[in-house]
């Protein structure tokens, strides 16, 4: 039976179901509440007197200190998500840890609190701290499918358009490459569509085994990629197309029993001082494409000023009816 107010609150606090540290301004833990809604191994309460680094890795102390110093020095509350290794909890034993069923990393959000001087300690926060682990793995994981091309594996249209004015803002010595396969329709009418998809992830698997981890490459629509090149000019640029062209009109992709040698008609579009958006990189590169098919198609083309804009002419076959 309680009977204290003391008791009572302090029932509270260790019942609130997150973990509630109060840590003074040089990571010492100062108190520890809560945390009852975690089966975890560590007891939380045998941090009282510790530093942060005598808890955690010295990086990751280093990291949470410098919460802590924002928080106390703005006195604004803080939101934080961080993650920590199983190696990084340096109070268990190699044994703990192997029984303790925590994964390789585990993630945490921490919402830090600026809290009123103490005689004892002048300046402090209480440090409130949740494990999301599985939601920080759901929206990652989420993340990856709003940008992924279902087909494929690249990056989908959309997410290859936000790399691509996020790498222009970065870097200025972009480029862009524009990937079309040739006669996609023959190969669909020969091989039916289901198999032309077999087609399709098979260029974007040649594509992307001939660009860097740090490249991109996305696709825009059916039988279309986009290749993002950066810290590259526009010469080894035209290598790299030329060896996916190359790479993709010599590796043969078997599908229901055919062997198909698919080619690619490829543009290149430098991003420079006369270029000054993603868009009309876009439209340089889709231009030098287009040329490349006009002149013959298995082939690559820089885009340059004095280019003809073969995309015009060649719409002309197309009949636009207006319908009232
Ligand atoms: P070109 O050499 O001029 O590029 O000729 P093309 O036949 O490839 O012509 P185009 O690029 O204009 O047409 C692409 C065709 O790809 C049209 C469409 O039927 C087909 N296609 C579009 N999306 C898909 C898809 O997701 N799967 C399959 N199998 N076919 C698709
Ligand atoms: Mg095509
Ligand atoms: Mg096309």
């Amino acid at each position: 039976m309680i009977e204290r107010r003391e008791e009572w609150l302090e029932l509270i606090l260790n019942s609130l179901p997150d973990h509630v540290f109060i840590l003074d301004k040089n990571g010492y833990y100062v108190d520890s509440y809560g945390g009852n809604y975690y089966s975890e191994c560590f007891n939380a309460k045998s941090y009282v007197g510790l530093q942060l680094e005598e808890v955690i890795s010295a990086s990751k102390a280093a990291e949470l200190q410098a919460h802590i110093d924002q928080v106390i020095t703005t006195k604004q509350t803080l939101v934080v998500r961080y993650s920590l290794a199983k190696q990084e909890h340096l109070l268990l034993t190699m044994e703990e840890l192997q029984n303790s069923g925590l994964p390789d990393e585990s993630w945490f959000e921490a919402i830090i609190t600026y809290l009123a001087p103490t005689l004892e300690h002048p300046e402090q926060v209480m440090w409130s701290v949740r494990n999301v682990t599985q939601t920080h793995l759901l929206e990652k994981q989420l993340k990856k499918l709003s940008e992924t091309d279902e087909l494929t594996g690249v990056l989908n249209r959309r997410a290859f358009l936000l790399e691509l004015e996020r790498t222009l803002e970065q870097s200025n010595s972009s480029v862009c490459l524009m990937i079309d396969i040739d006669h996609f329709k023959q190969i669909n009418d020969m091989i039916g569509h289901l198999s032309g998809d077999e087609v399709i992830k098979h260029v974007a698997q040649v594509c992307q085994a001939q660009i860097r981890s740090s490249d991109y490459i996305g696709r825009l629509g059916g039988e279309e990629f986009g290749v993002i090149l950066s810290n590259t000019n526009a010469i080894q640029a035209f290598d790299v197309a030329e060896r996916i062209r190359l790479s993709v009109n010599s590796t043969a992709c078997s599908v229901d029993g055919h062997e198909i040698y698919p080619t690619v008609s490829i543009g290149v579009a430098e991003y420079d001082s006369e270029v000054s958006s993603a868009k009309s990189l876009l439209i340089n590169a889709d231009k030098a494409m287009y040329y490349s098919k006009r002149t013959g198609r298995d082939q690559v083309t820089l885009y340059h000023d004095g280019l003809p804009d073969l995309k015009i002419s060649a719409s002309a076959k197309t009949r636009i009816l207006k319908v009232s």
